[in-house]
């Protein structure tokens, strides 16, 4: 039974009729099938009180019977659902769009109509820092003269007095995207600051800053963490947003060079090493994949590199070019295990190992999940050593076919016998479905390259044929 009376109509939160403890097992499971076959998966880190941690909320408002409205838009529609209160949002920030509703509807403001493209008041998005306590209003409007401006805001001020700044941002354009290109600060500074890890930062109304802010910081001091750094280390922080993860690894590094690609986020990256006084930092504009190319193409080496891709995961470029800076670790945060799978499967056969998985769930009563993984590039002699094709992220199609896990899992049950993947691997090759070189060819001569006993061999060979693979 789901506690949000819009659960069916919101579409927001897809696990609202599971309770919490549901939910983190159902990303546990989701995490394990998809990156099981890479290293143990480390149980995921929850919050104690899942509600109200979004620290950002935006609401449209409309008319419906005559009335104002404010709320969310019904999944894949324009329909607002008219939403006061929200589970997950902060409440700070909710109880302030109500008061900005009531107030347009006492102050004759009219809704904006995206169809009509008529009317004034469009959006209005509240981003608050919940350890600072500063509180960021932006009224997204169409152009034109804002009715009664003073009074209305004086009037805002007055039921919320926590508000630190009021900014207008102007959106006149048939668009779904919410802030429009200018903005007017109409009170205060026009941002905010908040602290993370023991830093400050600046959030503007269009930077992007993680929406959970509690569990932003496990999940930062768990890439710490993963980074193992020692103080002298050369760190790229590769689609580093507003800098944060880089500044925050700054302390414990020598150099920290970060690239991300929309210039109002690397903008707010340095003036985030400027507050905090960081100067062992240096932001690139640009694409990562292409960033990296030049790097590799000049030499150039890390100790670390840290990732933290969108959904689409890291370009293959991006790949590529990491195993020829050939960094001793890698840190990949993820917001999409799928994506995550098919860059651990290049790296991973590319001489890189994943030695630790770390789920942390930034986004309770969502199906999203984030993963914090460490790799670590293999040079003992006892490791096999990998040689570099460089045109591998898709897979053949008869390798995609079945996981190593499902082939395990099938050896298991049907002839009780425990398989590895180098195993699998061998057979693999065998049978002409071509199997990385990681796995075969051992260069060095102490290399341990144990062959696959013949049971299990037979054994996974029944499992191929299940599948379909030969
Ligand atoms: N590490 C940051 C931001 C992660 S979100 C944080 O924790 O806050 C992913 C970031 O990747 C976004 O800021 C997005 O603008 C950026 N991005 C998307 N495509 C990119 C590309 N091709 N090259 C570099 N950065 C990119």
């Amino acid at each position: 039974m789901s506690q949000c009376p819009h659960y069916k109509k919101c579409g927001g939160c897809q696990l609202q009729n599971m309770t919490y403890e549901k939910q983190l097992s159902f990303k546990q499971v989701k995490i394990i099938r998809l990156l099981g076959r890479f290293c143990h998966v480390d149980e995921i880190i929850g919050m104690d009180e899942p509600f109200h941690y979004r620290n950002k909320v935006q609401a449209a408002f409309g008319m419906k019977n005559g009335k104002m409205i404010s709320g969310v838009y019904q999944s894949s529609t324009h329909n607002i659902v008219p939403v006061d209160d929200c589970l997950i949002e902060d409440e700070v920030a909710d109880r302030i769009i109500v008061t900005i509703r009531k107030l347009a509807t006492s102050f004759k403001m009219k809704p904006f109509n995206d169809v009509t493209m008529k009317g004034f008041l469009r959006h209005v998005l509240v981003k608050r820092g919940f350890l600072s306590g500063q509180v960021m209003v932006v009224l997204v409007t169409a152009s034109g003269a804002f009715p009664s401006q003073r009074s209305f805001i004086n009037a805002l001020l007055g039921k919320h007095p926590e508000i630190t700044t009021i900014v207008r941002n102007i959106n006149d354009k048939h668009t779904s995207l919410v802030l429009g290109e200018r903005s007017e600060t109409l009170f205060g500074s026009g941002y905010i600051e908040e602290q993370l890890c023991g830093m400050t930062f600046r959030i503007s109304p269009k930077s992007f800053y993680q929406i959970n802010p509690k569990q932003t910081e496990v999940l930062y001091n768990t890439a710490m963490e993963f980074a193992g750094l020692t103080g002298s280390e050369r760190v790229i922080d590769a689609y580093c947003g507003t800098g944060t993860i880089g500044l925050i690894m700054s302390k414990n590094a020598g150099e920290v060079i970060g690239v991300e690609l929309n210039k109002d986020a690397v903008k707010d990256a340095k003036n985030n090493a400027a507050l905090n006084n960081v100067s062992n930092i240096q932001f690139f504009c640009g694409d990562a994949g292409r960033f990296m190319v030049e790097m590799a193409e000049m030499g150039e080496k890390a100790d670390v590199v840290m990732t933290d891709p969108p959904r689409a995961g890291c370009s293959l470029d991006f790949l590529k070019s990491v195993v020829k800076l050939s960094p001793k670790r890698v840190v990949y945060v993820s917001c999409n295990p799928e994506t995550l799978a098919r860059d651990l499967g290049f790296l991973t056969r590319k001489g890189y190992k994943a030695v630790k998985i770390q789920p942390v769930d930034m986004f309770p009563f969502t199906e999203h999940v984030e993963t914090v993984v460490l790799l670590s590039k293999l040079k003992s002699p006892q490791h096999i050593e990998v040689e570099l094709k460089t045109d591998e992220l898709d897979l053949t199609s008869a390798e995609s076919k079945a996981t190593y896990d499902e082939i395990k899992a099938y050896v298991k049950e049907h002839a009780g016998l425990t398989v590895s993947s180098l195993n699998i691997a061998q057979v693999k090759q065998k049978y002409g479905i071509i199997e990385r070189e990681n796995y075969n060819k051992a260069k060095s001569k102490n290399s341990r390259q144990p062959k696959c006993p013949k049971e299990k061999e037979e054994a996974i060979v029944e499992a191929m044929k299940f599948f379909k693979m030969i």
